[in-house]
């Protein structure tokens, strides 16, 4: 999303853009995959940004596509299951706000206040992202000084100045998997950021599969002069002195350009496409920072289900969602899931009335040793039961995807799902690269880890290069 974001905004402004992908097809994270019939989302559960107004929209549109892609809106965004209690996570915040004061209502003032300040802090963050890609400035130094606070402190200890019900804080942590860290570790500003982006921008999916978003795009540089070479990898980033001159690929064809942008993962831009002092600078960010969670992933095509209660499921063994953590970066019986059943709101994925499951566990991408197989009829076996219904008896289809399938083909140290480690104060850790004319665009940047925040690190990365050439910005 990064590269084609950087990519779509460039060729849109006609500059002469080249894209290179190692794999068959665009996309990283984006890709979807068919089997049987079925149409499985290789990674993603939900889009936010691409209803109208959102940055995704703006980029189709403004590489002439918008027309030739259709998102289906994802409502409610999550159901939040624990074992005595589900909680429906609304696309407005306000009925998300009114839920959550009928079910603790103890807590009224305290959750008045938590959704105030998490509005503000949104709406000061969208400005520092916007600003921050018009401008080219590097996200803390634009950020308001409340603002840095919150990227300082953690969630967990945010949430408890203004709420004090375990059940309730337990909750309002229901999307610290999408982060892959617990309440106590993640960044206050992340979550905030991930939460407040679905009220603000919508939960989507592309119909068709997440893929159709990166073909498009695709299809949109094209339109605009822009060119795609797929299946080619790059192998070195050239450098004169301390400036990147162009790109070297495994094939051997060589690319000289005036400015490189990088959408593959930290380390291997540094270390193994630049190499030399910049590799050995990466080794210690990368040691300093930490790289996300990575996920097991369980795809199956299931013949009949009990008509689903939503399309993206969180399930929680316990209210205790740091201890819960501690223990879960092995995928087990009572470990912290999620699920994906697309097909609620995009039957056609699926032959027959039949529906795709594609169960999430998180999983240490430094450590996963495990048996696939086994882990995988566990996770089928737990979804059966959160849904309520035998799903493991009578699955077509099951594919699973390790840490190191992730690896593989994104190229992402670890299977690392977000980019960075995002605790409190990651940001302040990542220092300039100092090489001339080469710019980050993705999940590896400062903007944050997701879909969206790639986006905005490609848009930020393109605008940069139309500063230099004196172009105009808008
Ligand atoms: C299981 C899982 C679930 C997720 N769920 C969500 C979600 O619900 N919502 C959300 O917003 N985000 C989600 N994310 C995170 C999101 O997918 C990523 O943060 C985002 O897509 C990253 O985009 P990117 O452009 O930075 O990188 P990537 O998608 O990793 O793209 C990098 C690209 O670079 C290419 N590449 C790498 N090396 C080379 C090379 N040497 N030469 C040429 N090309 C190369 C890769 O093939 C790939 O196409 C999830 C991630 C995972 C793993």
């Amino acid at each position: 999303m990064g590269g084609l974001a950087a990519a779509s905004v460039a060729a849109a402004a006609g500059i002469r853009t080249l894209i290179v992908e190692k794999n068959p097809v665009a996309g990283g994270y984006l890709s979807s995959f068919k089997r049987g019939g079925y149409l499985f989302d290789s990674t993603i559960d939900c889009i936010a940004g691409a209803g109208e107004g959102g940055l995704i929209y703006k980029l189709l549109e403004l590489t002439g596509v918008r027309d030739k892609i259709e998102f289906v809106s994802i409502e409610p965004v999550r159901l939040t299951i624990f074992p005595d209690l589900q909680v429906p996570v609304d696309g407005s915040a306000a009925a998300y706000e009114d839920r959550l004061k009928g079910l603790f209502p103890h807590e009224t003032v305290g959750i008045d206040a938590l959704f105030k300040l998490m509005e503000r802090t949104f709406m000061a963050l969208m400005l520092t992202m916007e600003l921050s890609s018009l401008t080219g400035g590097g996200f803390a130094s634009g950020a308001a000084s409340g603002m840095l606070r919150l990227q300082n402190i953690s969630y967990g200890d945010f949430l408890r100045d203004y709420v004090h019900d375990g059940r309730l804080i337990a909750v309002l942590s229901d999307r610290c998997p999408f982060i892959g860290l617990p309440p106590s570790k993640v960044s206050a500003l992340a979550m905030i950021t991930l939460i407040m982006s679905y009220f603000h921008f919508g939960a989507y999916r592309p119909k068709g599969g997440t893929q159709r978003l990166a073909d498009v795009l695709v299809d949109g540089i094209k339109n605009k002069g822009g060119t795609v070479i797929t299946g080619a990898a790059a192998k070195r980033i050239l450098l004169n002195g301390t400036k990147a001159v162009g790109v070297l690929l495994e094939n051997g064809a060589e690319y000289r350009s005036k400015y490189v942008i990088s959408g593959c993962d930290y380390y291997q831009t540094f270390h193994g496409l630049i190499g030399g002092e910049y590799g050995a600078s990466a080794e210690s960010v990368i040691e300093t920072v930490g790289v996300s969670t990575s996920f097991f992933i369980v795809y199956a095509g299931i013949t009949r289900l009990v008509s689903p209660a939503a399309s993206s499921i969180g399930f929680f063994p316990s209210y205790d969602i740091d201890k819960t953590f501690a223990g879960t970066l092995v995928p087990a019986t009572d470990s912290i899931t999620g699920i994906t059943i697309a097909t609620v709101e995009d039957p056609g994925r699926a032959p027959n009335g039949g529906h795709t499951v594609v169960v999430h566990e998180m999983a240490d991408g430094e450590k996963f040793a495990i048996d696939r197989q086994t882990v995988a009829e566990t996770a089928l076996r737990k979804a059966g039961r959160i849904l309520s219904t035998g799903i493991e008896k009578n699955p077509r289809i099951v594919e699973t995807a390790v840490p190191s399938t992730l690896t593989r083909y994104t190229g992402n140290r670890a299977g690392a799902a977000f980019g960075w480690r995002q605790t409190p104060g990651y940001r302040e850790k990542l220092s300039p690269h100092g090489i001339d004319n080469l710019f980050m665009a993705g999940h590896w940047d400062d903007m944050g880890g997701g879909v969206l925040a790639a986006a905005y690190s490609g848009l930020r990365a393109a605008n940069r290069i139309l500063q230099r050439e004196g172009l105009p910005i808008d």
